[in-house]
């Protein structure tokens, strides 16, 4: 906040395809698909025409009870039968970190409703970003978004991402009996790009299954074809016991978000009398936000966005890399998904005293849109994205670069 009031605020006018435009009618490439949620590209006129017809025949109408809506019971269908999980269920809500709150407490309502009241832990990764809901908040792992807001949910602690046999030594040291569920991104997005080690999510799997702890995946950023599937877990072989979704569902156009849980997570609920899960939200299953999505992945499967991402994924990572040369360059992490991270050395940050922000200052000058973390910047372009624009925006941050370089 205090930065932005040091200078005017950056006013987005308009937006097509990659392209945002300004409100001085300055041209920028958006490479970072908004906050890694525009998927299918910006302007797609037939996803508000979906909710302009939908808006016209039903506005919204509460899904509490057995209320229903057409879109929100053909999204949940299409969804179920997409996700890599066991008799899949789906809960919608309007966004990611609501998600994540539904998750977390339907984890431990799940074992409180089969008489284990006691396993309330939640277990994270570092680096991992559930969004900054009072249990997101809880459970993320980056330690700048927990400060300062006193005590934050119980029972929660975070593993080093990229070790198998520290989550079973966590899962000891809290008690088998006494864990909840497991948290991880197929990638973690946000928190710096960090594709996962070789068979990592085979191991947190077994792992997970071996001591009854649900295993459940955050797709937010991955899903929707940024990974070349529908939940970005796919790739690992592995089948969680529930995934958070959002973003990419409908790729930004209306807020909407959910849950897809096994058939075993839902089963309490809906089978036994007396175990009710108080938990919802005024526009959950909102049907303008419903019908957004369904247009949305008509689009991503007529123009087979799955397949082409993963090209998309390819180039990115080969023009990416040519950045790992630079002086200013500690490392670049990329392949696994329409995402990377170049990061940059400790001694251009620290010596130096160079900022990430200043890097992304500098390419937004130059009309490309990156995301600065603390120590990289980050990529995530729509899908749709050209050849020459990946090749643009890599060049342009190389020129980013050096001139922020020359100016240390
Ligand atoms: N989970 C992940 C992996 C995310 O990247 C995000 C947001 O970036 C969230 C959850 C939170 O989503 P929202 O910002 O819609 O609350």
């Amino acid at each position: 906040m205090n930065t932005v009031a040091a200078g005017p605020e950056f006013v987005v006018e308009r937006a097509e395809g990659v392209w945002l435009w300004d409100t001085a009618g300055d041209r920028y490439l958006d490479g970072t698909s908004s906050l890694w949620y525009c998927n299918v590209g910006h302007g797609r006129t037939e996803i508000a025409d979906a909710v302009h017809r939908q808006i016209t025949a039903l506005d919204a109408y509460t899904v509490y009870g057995d209320f229903s809506n057409r879109p929100a019971r053909e999204l949940s269908e299409r969804l179920a039968a997409h996700a890599p999980v066991d008799d899949a269920k789906v809960i919608l809500t309007c966004g990611g970190g609501e998600s994540i709150e539904t998750a977390t407490k339907l984890a431990r309502r799940y074992w409180d409703v089969l008489g284990q009241p006691q396993r309330t832990h939640l277990i994270s990764r570092t680096g991992g970003y559930h969004g900054l809901h009072g249990f997101g908040s809880s459970i993320i792992g980056m330690e700048r978004f927990r400060a300062g807001y006193g005590p934050l949910v119980e029972d929660t602690s975070v593993v080093p991402h990229d070790s198998a046999a520290a989550l079973e030594a966590e899962i000891l040291r809290v008690g088998p009996d006494r864990v909840a569920a497991f948290f991880a991104e197929p990638v973690i997005g946000a928190g710096g790009v960090f594709p996962p080690t070789e068979n990592y999510f085979a191991e947190v799997a077994r792992i997970c299954r071996r001591y009854g702890v649900l295993f459940v995946v955050d797709s937010v950023i991955c899903g929707f074809a940024r990974m070349g599937n529908w939940f970005g877990i796919e790739r690992f072989g592995v089948s969680p016991d529930m995934i958070v979704f959002a973003k990419g569902v409908s790729s930004g156009y209306l807020p909407l978000g959910g849950v897809v849980t096994s058939g075993r997570i839902a089963d309490p609920f809906w089978n036994e009398p007396g175990n009710p899960f108080l938990h919802g939200t005024t526009y959950a299953g909102h049907p303008a936000c419903c019908a957004a999505a369904m247009a949305n992945l008509d689009i991503l499967e007529r123009e087979d966005l799955f397949t082409v991402a993963l090209e998309v994924e390819r180039h990115l990572d080969s023009a990416l890399r040519t950045l790992a040369d630079h002086p200013l360059v500690a490392e670049v992490r990329s392949g696994v998904g329409v995402m990377g991270a170049v990061e940059l050395t400790r001694e251009a940050l620290v010596d130096r005293g160079i900022t990430t922000a200043e890097v992304f200052a500098e390419a937004r000058a130059r009309g490309v849109i990156l995301r600065p973390v603390p120590t990289a910047l980050l990529v995530s372009p729509p899908l749709v994205i050209a050849w020459e624009q990946i090749d643009h925006l890599v060049s342009t941050l190389a020129g980013a670069l050096d001139a922020v370089a020359a100016r240390h």
